[in-house]
């Protein structure tokens, strides 16, 4: 049994203040909500606030990104066991933006989730094709390469505590979301590859789905027998339609 889990990737959105201003709306919300995790990855310089404003709720607090050395002269970075200090249960790695805008590549992505399970942290580690290599049908080739890449460092025994959020780097922002069939069709084959890598632990797997997931296509999405969570930007920035996400088994109906 997988237990759903919904992530608020917040990115470049929301000072200290507006971040604990939604944590101050959101929690009541959603405090009855059980049988999911429900996580939020705010910008760095929240994290603390953010942490100390979650603190006996269930939502769990996650990073956008890591570096994989303990510390050193890396200006700018933060150093995993830094994000396990501000109780960071998990942290998104290898999201196509940090890919495509920073040019971070499957080793560096490999290296930095083994160095979050290092801390306890759990990764969440992105994939996804582009349009172009869709149009070329190309996705399963670039997204097998992807996994086998960036789960490299993986160690046995702890595929389980890692994330994989398949994100179609074509529907990110752009309002246009895979339909479930295309995303079921990609989960399905993540999780064969993962099958192929851990063996039995890929069916406890959690794989979540990224790409303008909004209220009204988050039920059709977790439907899907592969899908078991969704990856949100856009829609992740309110309460109420996060909120809305969250309690996507209530359906499309409410
Ligand atoms: C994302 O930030 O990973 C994402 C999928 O964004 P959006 O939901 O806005 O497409």
């Amino acid at each position: 049994m997988r237990t759903p889990i919904l992530a608020a990737n917040w990115k470049m959105h929301k000072t200290v203040g507006e971040a604990v201003a939604f944590a101050e709306d959101f929690l009541p919300r959603v405090a009855d909500v059980e049988g999911v995790d429900v996580v939020l990855a705010p910008p760095a310089q929240s994290l603390d606030r953010l942490s100390r404003a979650l603190a006996g709720s269930q939502v769990k607090l996650a990073a956008q990104n890591v570096h994989p050395e303990e510390k050193g002269a890396f200006t700018g970075e933060i150093a995993p066991g830094m994000l396990a200090d501000l109780g960071c249960a998990y942290t998104i790695v290898g999201h196509s933006e940090r890919r495509h805008i920073f040019g971070e590549d499957d080793a560096f992505v490999a290296r930095k989730a083994a160095a979050l399970l290092a801390h306890e942290i759990r990764p969440i580690v992105c994939v996804g094709e582009q349009l172009e290599e869709r149009e070329a049908d190309r996705t399963f080739e670039v997204v097998e390469s992807q996994l086998r890449g960036s789960l490299a460092e993986i160690p046995a025994g702890r595929a389980a505590e890692v994330v994989v959020a398949y994100e179609p780097v074509w529907a990110i922002g752009t309002g246009k979301t895979a339909t479930p069939e295309i995303a079921q069709e990609v989960h399905g084959f993540i999780r064969e590859q993962l099958g192929k890598q851990f063996g039995d632990a890929a069916s406890g797997m959690r794989i979540q789905y990224g790409g303008s997931v909004k209220p009204d296509n988050v039920y059709d999405l977790m439907a899907q027998p592969d899908v078991d969570g969704a990856l949100v930007g856009g829609a992740s920035l309110e309460p109420e339609s996060f909120e809305q996400i969250i309690r996507f088994d209530r359906g499309n109906a409410e």
